[in-house]
């Protein structure tokens, strides 16, 4: 069976190949479609926008999809920057924009009150099946970057249980506990009751 990844960033293929790597399933990406179009992420949810993306996939593949969007919600800024994470800093922003604009937002916000949790969500479509799959994890937004490893704002969300940022964790540990991670786990079980 082979399933199409509904996303161009490399940094998600890594963690989602190596969570996928015990199903019998090819794992396949946009890079393996270069004809479908720029996916525009204009959803007001992730729910809409990680439906959007395996939705335009399937339609153009004919392949099961999965697409995936999310959101980096922190208590201090109500929510925000939620399902706009990728473009806080505007359009055409890098990791580092995104990152440095939510230290500055945050600069008076005092240790205790830095909560802040990822959710993403993932989409599964397939020939007359669509499904959803969720995973949330918490954490808190520290005030200097920490740690290498990992992408976009990782170097800033510490998870206080393992008194570590997702950037100074190994893939493994972050697989393990985060958002992508948990969501993946659910969806598995959903690809395993279908395949
Ligand atoms: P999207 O799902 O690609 O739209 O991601 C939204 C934003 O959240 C992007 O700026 C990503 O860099 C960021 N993001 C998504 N997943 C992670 C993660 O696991 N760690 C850190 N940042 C992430």
């Amino acid at each position: 069976m082979e399933i199409v990844l509904a996303t161009n960033n490399d940094d998600k293929v890594v963690e989602i190949k190596e969570l996928l790597n015990d199903l019998d399933v090819e794992v396949l990406t946009l890079k393996d479609f270069p004809n479908i179009p720029e996916i525009i992420e204009d959803g007001k949810t992730l729910k809409q926008n990680a439906f959007k993306k395996a939705k335009t996939v399937f339609d153009s593949t004919g392949l099961f999809s999965l697409g995936d969007d999310t959101g980096l919600e922190v208590d201090a800024l109500n929510g925000q920057p939620g399902v706009y994470s990728s473009r806080f800093a505007g359009e055409n922003v890098t990791y580092d924009d995104n990152v440095n604009k939510l230290l500055n937002e945050m600069s008076n916000v005092p240790d205790g009150q830095r909560k802040a949790r990822f959710r993403c969500v993932i989409s599964l479509v397939g020939s007359g099946f669509t499904d959803y799959a969720e995973g949330v994890c918490e954490g808190e937004i520290i005030k200097e970057r920490r740690g290498n490893s990992g992408f976009g704002y990782d170097p800033v969300f510490f998870v206080p249980r393992f008194n570590k940022t997702f950037a100074e964790m190994e893939l493994d540990l972050k697989n393990e506990i985060s958002h992508r991670g948990l969501a993946l786990k659910k969806a598995k079980e959903i690809l395993k009751r279908l395949f």
